[in-house]
């Protein structure tokens, strides 16, 4: 069986009023959930005494925290200007992480662009090492730095290139960070969870695993990056509850449908129901 680790990403839905880090933590744990992604998407708003407090509470009541840094960032822009942007707000994200105990800090790498796949893969690779530098330098020895795999062909992140790069890199504090809806959608409408899980031995050994988990949708004959509630069964969530409880695995499992903590409840339900346990 796995040890799960379940929860929204962000603030959940059902809290009302100011909808704070620290509440949302809370909240989290009161409805018997076990992690919690903050959303650093739109840009990196809290302070770093915010995140120590933030990491306090969670580590007192139990609740992984992860970082969702922000969508704005392309490694291979042919730009110097995002690039060097880019990296900031990874070492923003980062040391929020870092103060908040957080376990890794997720981001989306990059655009194929002009550079093209292969390009791109060492234009990415390139500015993960300048970011383990400069987390050295700041003494960020902790937070972990994730490559998220991505839906779209247009982007860095096929599930083989990003484990590559990351074996490649071969460093404790760099992760990839598997997207399950992301994978369904960039191979047409399907998904081999016992294959991926297979995968994941094999590049990383028992290594633990930063995950996320919604449905996408079926637009215009394709299969898009747009959240979808889990019961739409694209892709199904209980194969794959029932594929983590063969596996001696520590994951954490973000929520990322538009119903967050209802679906994440739902989530846990299943994972629990096929034997896996929560921490
Ligand atoms: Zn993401």
């Amino acid at each position: 069986m796995a040890k799960v680790y379940v929860g929204p990403a962000g603030v959940p839905m059902g809290l009302k009023g100011k909808r704070s880090t620290l509440d949302g933590i809370k909240y989290v744990k009161d409805i018997g959930l076990n992690a919690m992604e903050v959303e650093f998407v739109r840009g990196v708003r809290m302070s770093i005494t915010d995140a120590e407090n933030a990491g306090k509470l969670a580590r007192e009541i139990g609740v992984r925290l992860s970082i969702h840094a922000p969508y704005f960032i392309n490694l291979c822009s042919d730009k110097d200007s995002t690039v060097e942007a880019s990296i900031k707000r990874l070492m923003e994200s980062l040391e929020r992480g870092e103060a908040m105990g957080a376990t890794v800090v997720v981001f989306h790498p990059a655009y194929y662009g002009k550079l093209g796949p292969e390009g791109c893969y060492n234009a990415v690779r390139e500015s993960v090492m300048r970011v383990i530098e400069l987390m050295g330098k700041e003494g960020i020895s902790h937070v972990k730095l994730g490559l998220e795999v991505m839906a779209r062909r247009s982007q860095f992140g096929g599930l083989e290139e990003t484990f590559k790069l990351v074996k490649e890199i071969n460093n404790p504090q760099v992760v990839a960070v598997v997207d399950w809806g992301h994978i369904y959608a960039r191979n047409g409408g399907s998904i081999d969870y016992k294959a991926i899980l297979n995968m994941w031995r094999e590049y990383f050994g028992n290594q633990p695993m930063h995950t996320h988990f919604t449905a996408v949708k079926y637009r215009r004959g394709e299969w898009v990056d747009e959240h979808e509630p889990i019961d739409t069964n694209n892709p199904p969530f209980e194969p794959l509850a029932q594929e983590l409880a063969k596996e001696d695995l520590d994951i954490t499992i973000i929520c990322e449908s538009p119903l967050l903590e209802q679906d994440a409840l739902k989530m846990r339900d299943m994972l629990l129901k096929y034997g896996n346990t929560m921490a």
